[in-house]
């Protein structure tokens, strides 16, 4: 005997996949995610969630949709970028049509350190789709403090890594890099440009561990590094730090003092894709 589906079909192949199954699909209509930064990672993160049907999305994005955006962020067209519209409402209109089911909360402006933990209010787990240090640490602290699962992701080049971040249970961005590294030495999309490829393929690895979060699957301690180009991934295991300042001290320096980054950053994270 089949369990009968409250989907109509629509969602029929996903909740054939065993791993998902219809409460699965029960569990993603339920569930809420913030996305915060939408451009690349984020655009192809939140219209892959769209249409795997998950329930809300939170989008945050404090940049307009450019030209030079349009190589590599999926949700947005020529008209977006010659009206200038604000990226967390352009990708709003298109999950829209993509999903008319789906719970959509744009909220154009900044994730910083005097917002950030109202962006969490309500919401099951957070994605990282910006492509700087000092939101990451902010999203870091924010989420270790109030136990939101949140699932780093970066690219850079050809390269990408992700790692997913379970408070409680597993290490957290600081177990794996104490401080942000100085600018200077950081790969980013600015200093060695993205393929789009490799975008969404973190994009992709980054909403299968959310997936796996929402549906109570472990997915601690894993930090996966992909190149697109040269076709290789890697999973390397992670352990907690003991003495970790943030998951274990529970000192959250980033969120609670809003620091000057070595960058000068005055007013808060800047999520601009490169
Ligand atoms: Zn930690």
């Amino acid at each position: 005997m089949t369990t009968p589906s409250p989907f109509n079909g629509r969602y029929a192949r996903q909740i054939a996949v065993r791993e998902i199954g219809p409460d699965g699909q029960r569990r993603l209509a339920a569930a809420s995610v913030l996305i915060v930064g939408c451009g690349a990672l984020g655009g192809a993160q939140a219209e892959l969630l769209a249409r795997m049907g998950i329930g809300r999305l939170r989008l945050v994005d404090r940049d307009v949709v450019e030209p030079s955006n349009l190589p590599r962020q999926l949700l947005y067209d020529e008209r977006d970028a010659a009206e200038g519209t604000p990226k967390a409402l352009a990708a709003a209109n298109r999950l829209r049509a993509i999903n008319s089911q789906l719970v959509l909360d744009p909220r154009p402006g900044n994730a910083a350190a005097d917002t950030l933990e109202g962006l969490l209010e309500g919401m099951d787990l957070v994605l990282d789709g910006t492509d700087n240090a000092e939101t990451r640490y902010l999203l870091n602290d924010a989420c270790v403090k109030h136990g939101k699962p949140w699932v780093h992701g970066g690219v850079a080049g050809t390269v990408g890594i992700v790692l997913p971040v379970m408070p409680g249970s597993g290490p957290c961005l600081r177990c794996l890099f104490p401080t942000p590294p100085p600018a200077a030495e950081v790969r980013t999309g600015a200093t060695d440009g993205v393929l789009n490829t490799v975008v969404v393929q973190v994009a992709s690895q980054q909403v299968t561990f959310a997936c796996k979060i929402l549906l109570g699957q472990p997915v601690a301690g894993s930090l996966l590094h992909v190149d697109a180009w040269a076709q290789t991934s890697r999973l390397a295991r992670l352990r907690l730090v003991p003495d970790c300042p943030c998951c274990q001290r529970r000192d959250f320096t980033f969120l609670e003092s809003a620091p000057l980054f070595p960058d000068g950053t005055p007013d808060g994270p800047h999520l601009h894709q490169p």
